[in-house]
Formats: C-alpha cells, sequence, structure tokens
C-alpha cells in the first residue's frame, strides 16, 4: 500500500469511528476518498497537515428546535439544522432542504458535496447545507409560512450576506424562501443578500429557477462533444418533476433530444413522443399536483422507479433523490443501452452504481460538477444584490453556461494531467480536492 493510500485509509476509520451510523455522508466521503490518491502522492503537504481530516469535519453544526402551531391549532415540534460545512473558499452556500428524511448524515454528506461542487464554480463560496425534517407536502401556505417563520427565528443568528447565505434545495422553492426572508426582515433589517433563490420581484435574479437544470444540460453537453456525441437525437430519461428536472427536461428539447420518462415518488410518466414541459409546469408550479395528473394521449402512468424501466434509451440524468439508482439499476439502464449518466440530484447513485459506471465507460457527471449551475446562479444573485443592480435573463445565462463549460474544461484537464483517461469521477474529485485543500493549507491550522 503506498503512504497516500495507508494515510486516505487511516482517516476514513477515523471518520468511521466518529459516526458510524452516518450511512449517507460515510458514502460521500467513501466516493470522494476512492479517488483522490494521485493528487495526495503528488503533495506531501497533504498529509504533512493533515488535510484529509481537517476536511472531513464540519466546522459548525447547529441545531435547533422549530416550534410552530399549524392551522388546526395543534402544536408541532421540529427539527432545524445548519451545517457550516468549509469557509476555505468564501462565507458558507448552500440549500436548506425541507424533507421528513433530513438528518444530520444527510445535511453533512450534502454540505460536504458542497464544498466541492462551490469550489467548481470558481467563485468565492465555502460550502454549507441546513433544513428541517418538516414535510411541506400537502400543507396550506398559511403552514408553510408559520413553520418558516419558526425556523428563521432561530436560524438568523447564524447566517448574513458575508458569512453563511442559505438558499433552496428539495422541498424549499421561492415561496418557502420569499417567507424565510419575510421573517428575517424583521429581526435583522432588510439585507437581500442574505438568502438566495428569492422570488425575482423580491430581487432574486432571473434564470435561478432554471440554473441547475439548464446547467446540467450545458455541462453534460460539454461533456458529449468532448466525446464526439451530443443531445441532439437521443433518447433521454430524467428522473424527478421538482425544479431540477422541469428545467432539465425544457433544455435537452431545446438541444434536439427527446425525453421519454420523468418521475416523482411513487411513480412515472412514459411518453415516447416527449414530455410536455408545459403541461408538467403546470401540473408542478401551479396546480402543486402529483404525477398522476399528466393525462395526455400516448402517456402512461407506471408505478414505480423510472430506473426499472427497460426500454432503449441513451442518456440518463437522475434529478430526484440521494440513492435513487443502486447497483441493479446501473446494470438495467447499462442493458437498455445508456451511455452517459448526468447527475442533476445530489449523490443520486450509490457505491455500486458509480463502480459500475466507471467499469463500463459510461461517460459520467458527477453531481458535484454537473449540478453546479444552481449554486453558480445563486451567487450571481449575490453579486447582483451586492451591486444593487439586475441583469438580464441572457446576461445570467451566458455567465451560467460559461461556467458550466469552465466547470467541464477543468475536470478535462485533470484527467489529463493526472492521465485518468474520461474518468470524471476522479477528474472532478481531484479538480475540487486540490482547490480546497490548497485553500485551507495558506490558511493555516484554522
Ligand atoms: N441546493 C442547491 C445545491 O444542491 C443550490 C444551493 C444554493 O443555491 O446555494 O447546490
Amino acid at each position: 500500500m503506498t503512504a497516500a493510500k495507508e494515510y486516505i485509509e487511516s482517516v476514513y476509520q477515523k471518520v468511521e469511528l466518529r459516526g458510524p451510523h452516518q450511512k449517507e455522508f460515510l458514502q460521500a466521503v467513501r466516493e470522494f476518498f476512492n479517488t483522490i490518491e494521485p493528487a495526495i502522492e503528488n503533495n506531501p503537504d497533504y498529509i504533512k497537515w493533515n488535510v484529509l481530516e481537517q476536511m472531513v469535519e464540519p466546522e459548525r453544526i447547529i441545531t435547533f428546535k422549530i416550534p410552530w402551531m399549524d392551522q388546526a391549532g395543534n402544536v408541532q415540534i421540529n427539527k432545524g439544522y445548519r451545517v457550516q460545512f468549509n469557509s476555505a473558499n468564501g462565507p458558507y452556500k448552500g440549500g436548506l432542504r425541507f424533507h421528513p428524511t433530513v438528518s444530520e448524515s444527510i445535511l453533512k454528506f450534502l454540505g460536504f458535496e458542497q464544498t466541492f461542487k462551490n469550489s467548481l464554480t470558481g467563485l468565492p463560496i465555502g460550502g454549507g447545507k441546513g433544513g428541517s425534517d418538516f414535510n411541506p407536502k400537502g400543507k396550506s401556505d398559511a403552514d408553510i409560512m408559520r413553520f418558516c417563520q419558526s425556523f428563521m427565528t432561530e436560524l438568523y443568528r447564524h447566517i448574513g450576506p458575508q458569512l453563511d447565505v442559505p438558499a433552496g434545495d428539495i422541498g424549499v422553492g421561492g415561496r418557502e424562501i420569499g417567507y424565510l426572508y419575510g421573517q428575517y426582515k424583521r429581526l435583522v433589517g432588510p439585507e437581500t443578500g442574505v438568502l438566495t433563490g428569492k422570488p425575482v420581484v423580491m430581487n432574486g435574479s432571473l434564470g435561478r429557477t432554471e440554473a441547475t437544470g439548464y446547467g446540467l444540460v450545458y455541462y453534460t453537453e460539454e461533456m458529449l462533444q468532448a466525446n464526439n456525441k451530443s443531445f441532439s437525437g437521443q433518447k433521454v430519461i430524467v428522473s424527478g418533476s421538482g425544479n431540477v428536472a422541469i428545467y432539465t427536461i425544457e433544455k435537452v428539447h431545446e438541444y434536439g433530444g427527446t425525453v421519454i420518462a420523468c418521475s416523482d415518488s411513487n411513480g412515472y410518466i412514459y411518453d415516447e413522443n416527449g414530455i410536455d414541459v408545459a403541461l408538467l409546469k403546470d401540473i408542478k408550479e401551479v396546480r402543486r399536483e402529483r404525477l398522476t395528473s399528466y393525462n395526455k394521449e400516448g402517456s402512461r402512468y407506471i408505478e414505480g422507479s423510472v430506473w426499472d424501466l427497460e426500454v432503449a434509451y441513451d442518456i440518463a440524468l437522475p434529478c430526484a433523490t440521494q440513492n435513487e439508482i443502486d447497483g441493479e439499476k446501473a446494470e438495467k439502464l447499462i442493458h437498455n443501452g445508456a451511455y452517459c449518466v448526468s447527475e442533476g440530484a445530489n449523490m443520486p447513485s450509490t457505491l455500486e452504481a458509480v463502480d459500475l459506471y466507471i467499469e463500463n465507460g459510461i461517460l459520467y457527471g458527477p453531481a458535484k460538477a454537473a449540478n453546479a449551475g444552481g449554486v453558480a446562479t445563486s451567487t450571481l444573485e449575490m453579486a447582483q444584490n451586492s451591486a444593487h443592480g439586475h441583469w438580464t435573463m441572457e446576461q445570467v445565462d451566458e455567465k451560467l453556461k460559461q461556467i458550466m463549460v469552465n466547470i467541464f474544461k477543468s475536470v478535462n484537464e485533470t484527467c489529463q494531467e493526472y492521465d485518468l483517461g474520461n474518468n470524471y469521477l476522479a477528474g472532478v474529485n481531484i479538480t475540487s480536492f486540490v482547490k480546497i485543500a490548497d485553500a485551507m493549507i495558506h490558511q493555516g491550522i484554522v
């Protein structure tokens, strides 16, 4: 075993000892550690400064109680968190997730990933993540507002435009960010830059809603073209039907591909002629209904996971949630002919699935790179807010595209530098690892 490998394994064992039950966090660390050995071998400072162990421990985790009264008069208690993972690269930046599965392990994995993702954008932002086990599904606007107000009454003292800037994630969109900001303003004052993903009428950025999905397609197209392929004429499956999925589908269609299926947590729509984005937007964004409302001639609603669908297709874009593709589903999609998997969701593939992509030479866009368009555009929102300015949709979209193209370029350069072929997973992890590690070393032991 090389000294680098020995070091990596010894740090992993410590992480495991400190949190043996945090399985999502352990998974994110394992996947990362499996690829960075060449970078550690290259620079003895990483071992000397024990950079890995410094990196895997969040700088701070804040947990709090969220008491609120629902519209029926019941007292409700939820758990709230903010994980301020790493500030080597700037103020903590990352979304809030409201979902019943939210736990410290989930938020630590998300904060860890966010740190590296944010560094890839080339913008000055550190990594953080937060949220609650609150379930917004089916709740009235009034209940959502009451919950958001109570959540912010605790969170406000830990965030700020130069300190920690939350945004949305699963279960948190413009409506929730609006209520959260309203409460922040009552407590602190009008500091527009404290949250991103704000509705456009309250100093949000044009293009933020579309950014993660559009960015995913820009990144993936760049990777495809580097391999003499393109979205044009390809059959694509997108999982999910939230914000990321909707704008991914819209952009794939613009690029000449056909998205033949999308899903929610119960089932999926199979529509050979291509998902009707206008209808999907109406169901999800206006009516806030489930996919069962998608009634269109030629389409079918099928219960279960979209990754169990047995049809021939070319490109898989998982945009739902963590671990939606396990080893068995990965085998299936490869068997169905998919040659490219690019991730709109965070860590949608298990370790077994990722290993299969690499073994089978799948063109793989890991989430840290492929879905960085959302947070990148959040940072463009911060820039507009601090300049008291406003950019057009075209300006924002152009900058987003450039950022995604640049991310792929730097990943590709790393692949060449380290002789990784098209193992983009290693390329992504090493590129972001080196950025964060070097920034940490320059700052000393802090
Ligand atoms: N939640 C998004 C992500 O996973 C965006 C975070 C942000 O805009 O700060 O990157």
